[in-house]
């Protein structure tokens, strides 16, 4: 077992109007302080005071390339996932701040694209390079909205209550009725992580759904055994690759009917999360309330369970957007708190427990008749 805090990296998104002398941020230092003019209860007061945060968080990516943010948040995470290691890596952030850019990124230039392209590319790199094992890889593309659950590899992605997260005796989560889809090559799974996207927008045209105010997990699965040695044990690990809906309050959104019904959703799977969050990290952990949300139940083998967790903080530092910051770091330096027990997946194969234990069965009788 391996217990491990989540891993906190915080990734900035390239302006032109940076809030200079507010935000205080510098790509590899790793604090951030950020000094908010206090606001005026009163007009015509002059007030010079200031509200001053400091956070600290495990890395600081400051106008990075994509390169070197998978190189930082993906490529130890892969590494434990072929070992057989459950992970997570989520992005979290106000919509715009580069969440989608992050996870996904750009599709029209191959140097852009993002963690979710990367990983695909670098674990079907390291399984070609393991010929002692033998591997099956298939994915899942999953969407929460309004606390419905949709099948983005389906090619009616309408939701349907069919779809149940449960958890196994491990405790690892999973989708019940949802698609999981074989994969044997990098451009498969590629070009399912496209499908899914583009059945996303559709379903989103369809449904009239925003994509702002959805969860999206792509999630990889991994099974793997030996074939050098015949000990009948399967190794079973998944990766889940999160692109969070925005964390942006809805007073900001001047939303109204259908709209605010949504956006109290999104404010309400997120606070949710924020409270599952607040509870573990708090040293009791008397009570971690799970059970509130979709997300959260399908995230509770990630925060605080049998993962290897990483949390992307994504911040646009605009004057303009300073309060979201500043709430988004908040959000990430709770996180930090928060730690998790990871542990090698082994099952045995059932068709090796049945000649394992008939052959006990024989030595038994054996021993029975001597
Ligand atoms: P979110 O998913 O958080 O709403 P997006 O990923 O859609 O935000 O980003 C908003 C816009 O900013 C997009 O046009 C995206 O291409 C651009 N963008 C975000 N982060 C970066 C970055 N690090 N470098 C270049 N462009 C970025
Ligand atoms: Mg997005």
């Amino acid at each position: 077992m391996v217990k491990s805090a989540v891993k906190v990296i915080v990734r900035t998104r390239p302006t032109a109007n940076f809030a200079q002398g507010y935000l205080d941020v510098k790509d590899g230092i790793r604090a951030i302080n950020i000094n908010l003019p206090k606001k005026n209860e009163t007009q015509n007061v002059v007030n010079n005071q200031r509200e001053s945060y400091s956070f600290k968080f495990d890395n600081v990516l400051h106008n990075s390339s994509q390169e070197t943010v998978f190189e930082e948040c993906g490529r130890e995470v892969i590494s434990s996932f072929i070992d057989g290691y459950n992970g997570t890596i989520m992005a979290y952030g106000q919509t715009g701040a580069g969440k989608t850019f992050t996870m996904t990124g750009t599709t029209a230039n191959y140097k852009q694209r993002g963690i979710i392209p990367r990983c695909i590319e670098h674990i079907f790199q390291e399984i070609s390079n393991k010929p002692e094992k033998a591997f099956n890889v298939s994915v899942t593309y999953l969407e929460i909205y309004n606390e419905n659950l949709f099948d983005l590899l389906n090619n009616d992605p309408t939701g349907s209550d069919d779809y149940q997260i449960m958890e196994d005796a491990k405790g690892v989560t999973f989708v019940r009725g949802i698609q999981k889809v074989a994969t044997t090559s990098e451009e498969e799974a590629l070009s399912l992580m496209f499908e899914g996207e583009a059945n996303r927008a559709i379903c989103e045209h369809q449904m009239n759904k925003a994509s702002t105010r959805s969860h999206c997990v792509f999630t990889i699965h991994l099974e793997s055994r030996s074939r050098v040695e015949s000990n009948g044990q399967i190794v079973y690990s998944k990766l889940n690759l999160v692109d969070l809906a925005g964390s942006e309050r809805v007073g900001k959104t001047h939303s109204s009917g259908q709209v605010l019904k949504e956006a109290t959703y999104i404010n309400k799977s997120l606070s949710f999360l924020e409270q599952v969050v607040i509870a573990l990290s708090t040293p009791s952990r008397e009570h971690v309330p799970y059970r509130q949300s979709k997300l959260t139940m399908f995230l509770k083998d990630s925060l605080g369970g049998n993962c290897k967790t990483l949390l992307v903080a994504n911040i646009w530092g605009e004057a303009t957007q300073l309060d979201e910051t500043v709430s988004t770091l908040k959000f990430a330096s709770r996180m930090m708190r928060v730690s998790n027990e990871a542990t090698i997946n082994i099952h045995m194969n059932p068709e090796a427990l049945i000649k394992k234990y008939e052959k006990q069965i024989v030595e038994l009788k054996q021993e029975l008749a001597m």
